[in-house]
């Protein structure tokens, strides 16, 4: 596999990143992942965008421009023949010896990604997962992409102990979003989201979802709800890069709704499935 490495194309055996790396130390750093359907880069420059912006967020200047991610990118999809996959892209504060103060202006940010072929969730896709609520400790800048994950991990982890697919997350008896993922609620035909403040990622799949339910005249609302209301929604689903729109269909054990994936869901997932470029692929 090939990866990208400040500036070079190396196989991964052959890359070394230096222990004093910020990303290592502290997690100081910003990351995406793109999703690739049939060799095309899915809504890159919303994720690109969303990059820049995070490390604008956390006062690291990216020294590439979005044009030249964007054919870093491309090139590792064909010298790794990714055909269904995902690019990941990571940038750091760069490299230097540990202290929590930004270092010298004269270190520069690292930036590396790599591709991989991955297959769609098509299984989970169809008959939905399970999800296990837990109690949102992360910090409250979640609106950056920040690879400190740690609040991400404990709570993805409590979730798989459990037998689950994601963790929902509730922070002051609300809704906040999934570990990886965003959470939606449809009730009486209306579906909700919680808004894009700092409690959550605004992620580029929910983005996709608000455009698909003003496209199909679905109601759509962003606005918080509660854990309690959530075990009554007629319907729940996550959405992320590499889940795409997935029907949760038990809360903690318990059904939502009649405990089959539900029809706005379904609808949703159809228009989704009809703009993305997939041609051929199942
Ligand atoms: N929320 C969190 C905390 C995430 O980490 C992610 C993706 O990794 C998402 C939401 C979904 O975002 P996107 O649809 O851009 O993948």
């Amino acid at each position: 596999m090939v990866h990208f490495i400040n500036g070079e194309y190396i196989n991964k055996d052959d890359v070394s990143v230096s222990i004093d790396d910020r990303g290592y130390y502290f997690g100081d750093g910003v990351y995406e992942v793109i999703k690739v359907y049939d060799g095309e880069l899915y809504t890159a420059h919303e994720h690109l965008s969303r990059l820049f912006s995070s490390a604008e967020k956390i006062k690291i200047d990216i020294s590439f421009t979005e044009s030249e991610l964007l054919q870093v990118a491309k090139e590792l999809l064909t010298r790794n023949k990714i055909s269904n996959g995902q690019v990941y892209m990571q940038v750091t504060r760069g490299v230097a010896p540990r202290q929590h103060n930004f270092p010298s202006q004269e270190v520069l940010p690292m930036l590396t990604a790599y591709a991989l072929e991955t297959k769609r969730p098509l299984d989970a896709i169809e008959k939905g997962v399970s999800v296990k609520s837990v109690i949102d400790v992360r910090w409250l800048l979640c609106d950056i992409k920040s690879l400190n994950l740690l609040g991400s991990v404990l709570a993805k982890q409590e979730a798989k102990e459990a037998n689950c697919f994601e963790a929902l997350l509730h922070r002051d008896g609300f809704v906040t979003e999934g570990s990886s993922t965003n959470i939606f609620g449809v009730k009486e035909g209306v579906v909700y989201t919680h808004p894009a403040t700092n409690l959550v990622l605004n992620g580029i799949t929910r983005q996709v979802v608000l455009r698909l339910c003003n496209e199909l005249a679905i109601p759509c609302v962003e606005k918080e709800f509660t854990l309690e209301e959530a075990f009554n929604m007629d319907e729940l689903f996550l959405t992320s890069t590499t889940s795409e729109i997935m029907p949760i269909t038990k809360l903690d054990g318990q059904p939502i709704g009649n405990g089959q994936p539900g029809l706005q869901t379904k609808r949703l997932t159809e228009a989704f499935n009809l703009q993305i470029p997939v041609s051929k692929m199942k």
